[in-house]
């Protein structure tokens, strides 16, 4: 085959003559991935030499910008490549997936590390007050020269060879670690007869079904390692000896001693994470990773964290001897475990709030929800939403919606996909096909949300727990940071913020779905169409705050550890489940909760860097996000439109061209009051006990 033949084959590497210029996933074959990437790596190398090579005087333009126009088709490769490794693989894509990681590391090392291109921008850097830039040039600018020399740009020829090493070895550790962990999820289901089904609801059998038929066990009912599956299933389940063999298996993930065990790859990680923050000049990977951040330093994480760490602790020890005592009025002869907390936790709450999920979830249907998520946009917003299916697709679950504004321009498209399925990885993300950007004419931006919920089955729509309904909205937050953001630059689009930033726009959204305001309206009965009776509503709202002792502990005790694997040197955590016991014990850990992700599966901090030592960026954004709704509640309408107007200018649309405290402080006209945080977990008052 001539070469020119094999280019017009490959549909990655053709322009794409679908609506919208959407990829077309039906014609895109794993085989077309490695070529088109080698294809994308050669443009970008090349582009980026015409950049080193410019005889003329460097300038922002010949520079900075001649940058930002680089790597077109490395993106477009990359985006799709990644959404199908994340959202729908399979063996062929996860062994091309192990080879492009390192060719990534490869090719981009060589960029970063480039002393030439980093001479133009050092000296652009040097000069900025005499470029006459706008500001989004100047932040632009200050960004590129940041992301430059904290790669090691400015380094020595030997530390930068070094530092190539350890970044390709880097990413094959990282991917290995997603790998190993979709492994351990593969592998493993409870299959539960009818007599195992004590305490479940309906539309979870149903779900378990659906799961069943999924993996080619039609007939039969499954529940797998989601977090979808495993947390209801240890919320409603009265069998004990199923929920601690679910329990069991659900925190063993990738910490079986199989061949899908993570615990040398942590080791290898965080040894090789200290070397090149010590290349760098920094004392540990989290003063290095911190210094780029809204927090700035490890001291000041950990202080936000440990003023959340003692009244949540207390409170999730004055719960514990509440559900003792559950346990032994009802008859039971046993210490609390692990995987009974869920179980009379919800019992308990039953009780005080009168309340279970399973009474509210036939009101949070899926459908129903996207349109309180959308609905809710649109009065916030001025954005609206139509159905497109026209759009090719990466699975037949997944749907399509256009996003017109307020004068009817088309202004992004949404790809949702909902479902939990073998193929996807756990968890629930926003992503992205293409940014939005203005650079050279506008682009509009295709924007993408992954969740895992469980499929209704047989037809019955997919019904939602509360916290389902939550992260829907939580990752339709992050989705209109991508849809709105209205900058000129690609690398300053969106969601390219600082990641204890990030979290802002996203659990800001959720506060409008546990509002009262839009669950009457959207919370209809999927079979009746009833609203969610008065009483019920009330009866929900009220046990939002209930348990919040356990998820603050079991998320904070995640942080801490994810913090001390960074400050503490490497050597420390080369046994890293005794690291973790002993990190647990110094802080406290009641022996009834488990961290929310345990070091084998912790994902965010090990399959990439993204959040490593930056697991807190949660914590750090809902103390904003608490400050940032009580905006609304002061202006006595939840969807105020001169606050809205704000949010929509300040927060949702500016993505990364602005300095994000001084986007806060724009929108809020101050800084945050921390105790919001608090506040709204209910943890301001404090109970009596160790
Ligand atoms: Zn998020």
């Amino acid at each position: 085959m001539s070469e020119t033949a094999a280019t017009t084959a490959n549909p990655l590497l053709v322009p794409w003559q679908t609506p919208h210029q959407t990829p077309p996933f039906s014609e895109i074959a794993p085989e077309h991935f490695l070529p088109a990437f080698e294809q994308a790596f050669a443009d970008h190398t090349a582009e980026v030499t015409a950049i080193t090579h410019d005889p003329s005087v460097p300038d922002f333009d010949n520079t900075v910008t001649a940058l930002e126009r680089s790597g077109k088709l490395l993106n477009k490769v990359s985006a799709v490549f990644y959404d199908l490794v994340s959202a729908h693989s399979n063996p062929a894509i996860l062994e091309i997936d192990k080879e492009v990681s390192l060719r990534m590391a490869r090719h981009w090392n060589p960029i970063m590390m480039n002393a030439v291109l980093f001479g133009r921008i050092a000296m652009l850097h040097e000069n900025r007050a005499n470029l006459r830039l706008t500001a989004e040039q100047m932040r632009l600018l200050e960004r590129t020269y940041t992301r430059f020399h904290r790669s090691g740009a400015g380094l020595s020829e030997e530390a930068k060879k070094r530092m190539a090493e350890i970044n390709e070895r880097l990413a094959e550790l990282g991917t290995s670690f997603s790998h190993h962990l979709l492994g351990d999820e593969q592998d493993w289901f409870l299959e539960l007869g009818e007599d195992d089904r004590a305490g479940l609801s309906d539309s979870f059998v149903a779900a378990a079904k659906a799961a069943a038929e999924e993996r080619g066990m039609a007939g039969k009912a499954i529940i797998t390692l989601s977090r979808s599956f495993a947390e209801p299933f240890l919320k409603s389940s009265a069998r004990r000896d199923l929920r601690e063999k679910v329990y069991k298996a659900f925190v063993a993930r990738g910490d079986n001693g199989n061949a899908n065990d993570n615990n040398e790859a942590i080791v290898e990680i965080l040894a090789l994470r200290e070397e090149s923050a010590n290349l760098l000049g920094y004392p540990t990977y989290a003063a290095y990773r911190l210094e780029d951040s809204m927090a700035k330093t490890p001291e000041a994480v950990r202080g936000l964290l440990e003023r959340v760490w003692k009244p949540a602790r207390a409170r999730a020890l004055a719960d514990r001897d509440e559900l003792q005592a559950m346990i032994a009025a009802d008859g039971g002869n046993f210490a609390l475990a692990p995987w009974d907390w869920r179980y009379y936790a919800e019992k308990l709450r039953q009780a005080k709030a009168n309340f279970d999920d399973a009474a509210i979830k036939p009101y949070l249907s899926l459908d129903h929800m996207i349109e309180a998520a959308f609905d809710c946009a649109t009065r916030l917003f001025g954005i609206t939403f139509a159905e497109r299916k026209d759009i090719p697709v990466w699975h037949p679950d997944v749907r399509v919606w256009e996003i017109r504004d307020r004068e009817g321009k088309h202004k992004a498209l949404f790809y949702g996909d909902y479902f939990a399925r073998s193929s996807k990885r756990s968890g629930a993300w926003m992503t992205s096909l293409r940014d939005q950007q203005k650079l050279d004419g506008e682009t509009a931006p295709l924007i993408i949300n992954v969740c895992n919920f469980a499929k209704g089955a047989g037809g019955e729509p997919a019904l939602l727990s509360p916290d389902d309904a939550r992260t829907l909205f939580h990752e339709f937050g992050h989705g209109l940071h991508g849809m709105l953001s209205n900058v000129t630059y690609p690398s300053l689009s969106g969601t390219s913020v600082f990641t204890d930033f990030v979290e802002l726009p996203s659990q800001l959204y959720e506060h409008w779905q546990e509002r009262p305001e839009v669950l009457q309206k959207f919370a209809r009965h999927y079979q009746t169409g009833e609203p969610l009776p008065e009483d019920l509503l009330q009866r929900f709202l009220a046990a939002r705050k209930f348990n919040q002792g356990f998820a603050t502990v079991e998320f904070v005790s995640s942080a801490l550890v994810d913090l001390e694997f960074h400050t503490q040197p490497a050597a420390a955590s080369r046994d890293v489940r005794a690291f973790e016991q002993a990190e647990l014990a110094k802080i406290g850990m009641p022996a009834e909760i488990a961290m929310r992700h345990r070091p084998t599966q912790f994902g965010h901090i090990f399959t990439g860097d993204h959040y490593a030592a930056g697991y807190y960026s949660y914590m750090w954004s809902e103390v904003m996000d608490a400050d940032a709704f009580g905006a609304f509640e002061e202006a006595g309408n939840i969807f105020d439109p001169a606050t809205a107007k704000r949010l929509h200018d300040d927060i949702y649309s500016t993505g990364g061209s602005v300095d994000p405290e001084a986007a806060y402080v724009a929108f809020r006209g101050r800084e945050p009051e921390p105790d919001a945080l608090l506040r709204r977990r209910g943890l301001l008052e404090t109970p009596k006990v160790a």
